[in-house]
This record gives C-alpha cells, sequence and structure tokens, in this order.
C-alpha cells in the first residue's frame, strides 16, 4: 500500500481569500503600489514577495453573480482608462424607471425617480464577466520582486491560527468519498501560510464565519448581519428589443403584501437582458420564494412585452449582504482583514455594493503595502484599512444609508417614501429607522402565525406557477442553465449540525422552509417506508453555493461548507 499523500506547506506575504471584485481590487492595487514604491530612488526595495489569492470556482468568474449597476468610482480610481482596457461594460445606463406592481396586470409608474435611486452614467454589468477581466488583467501583470499565484478551484476550508493569530488558510481536500474517507486520488488540501491573510469570501462566507466564532468581530456592530436573495435569468432577445444600459425596477407583486424585494430587468449587450427577482431574507413568510416570484413576474405586461420572442439562457441566485454600516464587523485584526459582500459592504438605498467591495480594497492595498514596508501585521497595524475605509466617501456613503434597510424592510408602506427622504436629508438618521436587531432565521414565521394556518405546507396554498416549456422554468429545467456540476463522490458540502427532529418540528410548524426558498431544489422532506416521520433529503450536487440555507434555516440547522475541487455553478453571464 502506497503511503497517504503528506501536506504541503506554502509560505506568502499576502493571501487573498476569494476571488471577487474586492480580493481583485486589493491585489490589483498592491502591484500598483509595489510597482510605484520599487521605482522610487533611494528607498529600500520590496523584493522576493510572493501574493497569492484562492477562488473556490474552477475558474475565475464562474462563480460571480449580481445584478449589476456598477457605480464606476473606484473602478476608475483602480483603473482611469478601464473603457480602453476592455472593462466589459453591458452598456452605461440611459433610461430607467421604477414600477409599483399591484396585480399580475396593474401597477404605477413612478413620476419621478428618487435621487438616491438614479443610475444615470454607471454601467450595467456582468459580474461575472467583470471579475473574469480583473483576473485575466491581474494574471497578465508582470511586477518585478513579487510572484502572484492565481488559484482558482481552491476552497478555502478552515483558518490556520498560531497562538491566536490568523496564520493563514488550509484548502480543502480533494478525492474524498461520500463519507470522507481518502480515496485512490486523494490529495490532502494545502496549508498557505501567511504573514497577512485578506478575507474577501462574498455574503456569509465560511471562513468568516469561523473568524466570528474565534475573535467574535460583530460583537461591536449594532445589527446582526442581514441578507438578501437573488435569483437571475439572462435572456436572448429578439434584436433591437431592449437597449443595452435601460434599467426597469418594480416591487410591490408578486410578493404578499408588506414583504420586502422587487424585480428588475436591465438591458445588456449582444440583444440580451437580465431578469431578476430579490426576496428580503428577513422575510416573516415560511414560504417566501424569490424563484416563483421571477417566474410569476414574467407574465406582467411590462414585462412579458420586451421578454416576448425570448429566451432564457442563463441562471443563477445568490445571497446579497444588505446590512450595511450598522452590521459591519470588525474589519481587521491580528493577521488579517475582512473586505466587501463578507464585510456588509452594501449600500441598502442605492441597492448597490460593487463600488464599495472595489473602495474596501484599494484601502486594504494602502495598509497592505505599509505592512509590508514595516514588516507589522498586528490589528493596530491592519486597523489603519478600517479606519481609511470609513473615512472615504465609501465609509460615508453606508454611514447615510445605515437607516435605509430597517425601512424597506418592512414594505412598501406608505410613510415609507418620507423616512426615506429624510433620512437622505439627515444623513441617515431617520425616526424609527433602525431595525430590531433579529438574525433573518429568527424573523421567519410559524405557518400559523403568518398564514393563519398551522401545519400546512406550501402545496396547500394551491399550486405555484406551472413550467410551460416556453419560459416559465421549474427549479430543475433553470438549474440547467446555471451549468452547475459537482463530482457526487464526495462528501454532502451541506451539513446539518443539530438533530434531525429539528427538521421534522420544522416541517410541523413552519412548512420546512428551506424546501421553498432553495432556488435548486436541494430540500426535500421524505417519509421514508416503515411509519418513520418525515426526514429531510439533501440532493447537494444541485446546490448554487447561494447560502441561504445557512442564513435562513429557522432552526439554524444547515452549515453551508465548500465542496471540494471547483464544483458549483458555471457561470458566464450572470
Ligand atoms: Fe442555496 Fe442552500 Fe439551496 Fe445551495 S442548498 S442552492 S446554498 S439554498
Amino acid at each position: 500500500m502506497s503511503p497517504a499523500p503528506s501536506r504541503e506547506e506554502l509560505a506568502l506575504d499576502v493571501l487573498f481569500v476569494g476571488g471577487g471584485p474586492a480580493c481583485l481590487a486589493a491585489l490589483w492595487r498592491l502591484l500598483d503600489l509595489v510597482e510605484a514604491h520599487n521605482r522610487r530612488p533611494g528607498v529600500r526595495k520590496l523584493e522576493g514577495l510572493c501574493f497569492g489569492l484562492i477562488e473556490k470556482a474552477e475558474g475565475f468568474g464562474d462563480h460571480a453573480f449580481s445584478g449589476a449597476i456598477l457605480d464606476p468610482s473606484s473602478l476608475r480610481e483602480l483603473c482611469p482608462d478601464f473603457l480602453a482596457r476592455g472593462f466589459p461594460s453591458e452598456g452605461v445606463v440611459q433610461a430607467e424607471e421604477v414600477w409599483v406592481l399591484s396585480s399580475d396586470h396593474g401597477g404605477v409608474k413612478l413620476p419621478v425617480l428618487p435621487t438616491f435611486l438614479g443610475n444615470r452614467g454607471a454601467h450595467v454589468v456582468s459580474l461575472s464577466r467583470m471579475v473574469r477581466w480583473m483576473a485575466e488583467l491581474i494574471g497578465a501583470r508582470e511586477v518585478p520582486g513579487v510572484e502572484v499565484l492565481l488559484l482558482p478551484g481552491f476552497a478555502g476550508q478552515e483558518v490556520l491560527w498560531e497562538g491566536g493569530r490568523v496564520a493563514g488558510v488550509r484548502t480543502a481536500d480533494r478525492g474524498l468519498d461520500g463519507e470522507g474517507r481518502p480515496r485512490v486520488d486523494h490529495q490532502p488540501g494545502t496549508d498557505l501560510k501567511a504573514r497577512v491573510t485578506v478575507f474577501g469570501e462574498g455574503p456569509r462566507g465560511h471562513l468568516a464565519r469561523e473568524l466570528e466564532a474565534v475573535l467574535g468581530l460583530q460583537a461591536q456592530s449594532p445589527h446582526p448581519q442581514v441578507f438578501e436573495m437573488g435569483v437571475k435569468e439572462v435572456w436572448e432577445l429578439p434584436e433591437g428589443r431592449l437597449l443595452p444600459g435601460s434599467v426597469l425596477h418594480c416591487t410591490g407583486w408578486p410578493q404578499e403584501e408588506g414583504e420586502s424585494g422587487g424585480g428588475f430587468l436591465y438591458g445588456l449587450s449582444g440583444n440580451r437582458a437580465a431578469l431578476g427577482f430579490v426576496v428580503s431574507l428577513d422575510t416573516r413568510d415560511p414560504f417566501a420564494d424569490a424563484h416563483e416570484c421571477l417566474q410569476r413576474l414574467k407574465g406582467h405586461p411590462r414585462f412579458a412585452e420586451v421578454l416576448e420572442g425570448g429566451r432564457p439562457v442563463e441562471y443563477g441566485a445568490k445571497a446579497l449582504a444588505i446590512g450595511g454600516w450598522h452590521a459591519m464587523p470588525r474589519l481587521a485584526f491580528e493577521g488579517g482583514m475582512l473586505l466587501g459582500d463578507a464585510a456588509q459592504m452594501v449600500d441598502a438605498a442605492r441597492l448597490k455594493g460593487i463600488h464599495l467591495g472595489l473602495k474596501a480594497g484599494l484601502c486594504a492595498a494602502e495598509c497592505l503595502l505599509d505592512a509590508l514596508l514595516e514588516d507589522a501585521f498586528d490589528e493596530l497595524s491592519l486597523q489603519r484599512y478600517a479606519e481609511a475605509f470609513r473615512m472615504s466617501w465609501a465609509g460615508q456613503e453606508l454611514r447615510a444609508s445605515r437607516g435605509v434597510h430597517g425601512i424597506l424592510s418592512r414594505g412598501p408602506e406608505p410613510m415609507a417614501a418620507l423616512k426615506l427622504g429624510l433620512s437622505r436629508v439627515t444623513g441617515g438618521w431617520v425616526p424609527g429607522g433602525g431595525r430590531a436587531p433579529q438574525s433573518d432565521a429568527d424573523r421567519t414565521s410559524t405557518t400559523e402565525a403568518y398564514y393563519g394556518k398551522p401545519g400546512i405546507h406550501r402545496c396547500d396554498l394551491g399550486p405555484g406557477v406551472h413550467p410551460d416549456g416556453r419560459w416559465i422554468l421549474g427549479k430543475l429545467d433553470a438549474l440547467f442553465l446555471s451549468g452547475t456540476r459537482h463530482d457526487e463522490r464526495q462528501p454532502c458540502h451541506l451539513h446539518l449540525v443539530g438533530d434531525p427532529g429539528i427538521c421534522a418540528q420544522c416541517h410541523a410548524t413552519m412548512g420546512a422552509p428551506c424546501t421553498v426558498f432553495c432556488p435548486a431544489q436541494v430540500y426535500e422532506m421524505r417519509s421514508p417506508s416503515g411509519g418513520e416521520g418525515p426526514r429531510l433529503e439533501i440532493a447537494f450536487a444541485n446546490c448554487l453555493h447561494c447560502k441561504t440555507c445557512d442564513i435562513k434555516c429557522p432552526g439554524r440547522n444547515v452549515i453551508w461548507t465548500p465542496p471540494q475541487g471547483g464544483g458549483g455553478p458555471r457561470y458566464t453571464l450572470c
């Protein structure tokens, strides 16, 4: 029998965890700064450095997912000639509409757009394409004195600790069987040891959870981290149907009254459109289902007239951080930093976060250069990043919108517009605007409390949408368009951490919300033969990595962990 392969160790100066815009911007700017520093005469040169970046997807951009409308201010700061360098803009925003829908055919278009919702001059983007563009430009760089290792297909499994400080990340093993035993192709994960580790895993990061458990980064935050969940389809449309850069937002129907969320339709280049729906995960509705809302939205005349004659070509889903200023954790600690969606850096008023994640990356890079020059990676030194971000225009933008999620999470109520206007005038203050400090999981109601019907399940409310083989998609049909693939011979990456009785109890009182909100139909309650009670079955290979189950499970019974070997969706246009 051949000996088990040993675990490798790699020493880095800076390790970035997550190939999203925040970490890529930090790495890009750090390369700029080191290059500029080393050109200065008479300074001690920075040489022999090694920067690494790991990304769980097999290719950069494969798991990147957002609406998205990009405020280009921080991208311009990072790369003033971004358009000349091939930035994949889908169109500059020119025409915008906001609708409040009242039924499957009714609604009003707002006559005037609130200024904070305006997007003129911003770029409609595919985050997947944008991330790929950033990674390609970084990969093509040659900076004397620095080696750059871009490592897609490597997920961080656990944080490495040395005497209470972060010392790097261990990547996930490959080649484990369904029971977690080594197969013949088993490869232990690598210990990536770094002088400083920058965490930008996106919303509900697996490693960020470990950081929180050990360091209590959220302890001083007035609010818990809160999220929304978005689903999106990319459509091919008849030529000339929708101008690239045209923007349509809506709220109200098809959600239940008082629920928060809304739909969007953006014109993309190449006669394509992004059609999506976002549901606030602080909903009390145990049967909230963003996928179903999206399917129903397609039948509304304002959307149907655009989509007629087209076809969906890609599908995806993801949780989105929405907490902003009040929910931001401590951003720096011994040996590490946290940035982007992983740190709740999203402006709830403008419904934007990519530009804030990019700005956080720029602030982090300035701090990292100083840290490398001073060989100082303690919390006090890295706090300069946190201070710089909070004092920057990005931090002030987040501060000014700190009450907005609390207002919008109550749905389109009559006073909402007034409160929103007031918060803009007062720089963020609103009477009663701060939301109750309750997690999204804790907000979920029983079916009795929400629908007045104890013990019901989704099917008791009547049939959902019927897939029509044309443009109404069932979840499994939609999943096919996401390109999702996992090696099914590996352990399930969705862990039930408590007693199976928790799921049975949830099924009885709340109708098992995970079987409804999951956009990929991963969860199903099944009653095995033999008279036993229903059990939760998990089709993990379908998982889109949206993290909603980890956030919204009312019993906090699901923990999402990264699967091995780059599995997951393969987004190209999302
Ligand atoms: Fe999202 Fe969880 Fe469903 Fe995966 S299993 S698609 S993370 S809700």
